[in-house]
């Protein structure tokens, strides 16, 4: 997961206080230590780590909670409000127009004209990209690659060594898309050519929005970096990139955020997937294990598995919302990820059992057993029995130790489901409700 040490560092603070029961002076300042510890061990800069926790015990200390809010949930809706504007407003991203990347070498540059379009896709415009690197060995090949596994119109011009040249032809080729996605070259640092071709592709462009591309491990660094791309281009917004495999991606959030460029997008791995609009609402939330369910219904929309996300969102789970959990599967990603995105799931061990992701070729025999079930099999598991067990496994045509063990599997996922609505009638999205009544 994406921040893990401080993610982890600040649920431990906000369970501290949970298990305090009372929360008096002593417990407010604990959590303050433990906030900035969390923070620190982020990355995050000194200055702005002790401005942020003054603000969180001044108001943790003075305000009251409201009625019907227990001192708990005051102080963890204090510390999510907080966090959320240290990060800024979400900053939406215009969907016709050009997109210019721009970007030393090796951020990510190539990677995320892939993944925006990947994005533009999904909001159903026609999209298309132009690879303006004329500099780099490759990088024709690489974003030539990128389009066709995505489906993308591309346009470059193989061994061309003017930029502004490949522009001007792309951009007439591409009249009839609604957004183009022009990947431009890198260097090893900000110098004068490098700014004076990225000047020339936005005149030529007049591109619309300007993104300054930054990979995560550079930390603190980011607001130097920010900061110079601003004042020689006037850059719109940041993308993050690689906040999968560094500790000092708090840094590096943080600080465009205080450099008044807004981060629109983050990247987490390599695959195209890995790549969500930045919204500092949902990622606090799911940092502090408060789950986001919103995009977890989102993903689930466009798996078609919504109804079987919304169920066990709700406390539900029967062999029908595994079996419709294990149809969503390969379209959602691990159940893992699914499940990072449920309150309370995000910072959980999973038995290794549950780990369906590692389970493929069994993925389909399950499938077979629970099709092999009547309806009311399904929404009862408890009515198995040996003789129900052997039916089954004869009309799925697997072995009855097939069929024990996918009750297992299913039993062990019900567990977990219980674990986190902690038997509560209206499951986990009761809570989540219940959680922040009053709020906001
Ligand atoms: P460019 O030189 O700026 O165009 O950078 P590339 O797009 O070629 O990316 C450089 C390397 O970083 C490649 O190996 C990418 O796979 C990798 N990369 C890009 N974005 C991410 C990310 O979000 N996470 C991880 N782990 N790797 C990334
Ligand atoms: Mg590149």
């Amino acid at each position: 997961m994406v921040l893990d040490k401080i993610g982890e560092g600040l649920r431990a603070a906000l369970e501290k206080v949970t298990r305090a029961g009372l929360v008096d002076r002593a417990v407010v300042e604990e959590l303050i230590k433990d906030i900035q510890r969390a923070l620190l061990s982020g990355d995050v800069d000194v200055k702005l780590v002790f401005e942020l926790t003054q603000k969180i015990k001044k108001r943790a200390l003075d305000e009251k909670p409201q009625a019907g809010v227990t001192g708990r949930e005051h102080i963890i809706k204090i510390v999510y409000d907080e966090l959320v504007a240290f990060l800024g407003k979400k900053s939406d991203i215009k969907l016709n127009g050009k997109i210019l990347l721009c970007g030393l070498f090796g951020s990510g540059k190539t990677t995320t004209a892939g993944k925006l379009a990947r994005f533009c896709q999904k909001k159903g415009v026609r999209v298309g990209l132009i690879c303006c690197d004329a500099f780099r060995p490759a990088a024709y090949e690489q974003l030539q690659q990128i389009s066709e596994q995505l489906g993308v119109t591309f346009f470059g011009i193989k061994g061309e060594k003017d930029s502004a040249k490949i522009l001007t032809e792309g951009l007439k080729k591409m009249a009839d898309k609604d957004i183009i996605i022009i990947d431009s070259s890198g260097r090893n640092a900000l110098n004068g050519e490098m700014i004076d071709e990225i000047k020339e592709l936005n005149s030529i462009s007049n591109a619309d929005e300007r993104l300054l591309v930054l990979p995560a491990d550079i930390g603190q660094a980011a607001k130097v970096q920010s900061e110079e791309f601003q004042k020689a281009l006037g850059i719109t917004g940041v993308i993050i990139t690689k906040l999968d495999g560094t500790a000092k991606g708090g840094g590096a959030l943080t600080a465009c955020a205080i450099s008044g460029a807004p981060v629109k997008f983050i990247g987490t791995g390599e695959k195209m997937e890995a790549f969500e609009q930045f919204d500092p609402e949902r990622f606090i939330s799911r940092l502090l294990g408060l789950g986001d369910l919103q995009s977890l219904l989102e993903k689930a929309k466009e798996s078609g598995a919504e109804e079987s996300a919304k169920a066990i969102a709700s406390g539900r789970f029967t062999l029908s919302e595994f079996y419709s959990q294990l149809e969503a599967m390969q379209k959602m990603g691990p159940l893992k990820s699914v499940l990072d995105s449920i309150p309370g799931f995000g910072n959980m061990k999973m038995p290794k059992e549950t780990d369906l992701s590692k389970q493929e070729g069994k993925m389909k025999k399950w499938k077979y057993i629970i099709q092999s079930m009547t309806m009311q099999e399904k929404e009862n598991p408890e009515l198995m029995d040996g003789s129900r067990i052997k039916r089954i496994a004869k009309g799925s045509g697997v072995t009855e130790p097939d069929v024990r063990e996918l009750l297992k599997a299913f039993e062990q996922s019900k567990k977990v489901m219980k674990m986190v609505s902690g038997g509560s009638k209206r499951g986990i999205m009761g809570k989540m409700m219940k959680r922040f009544k009053g709020f906001g």
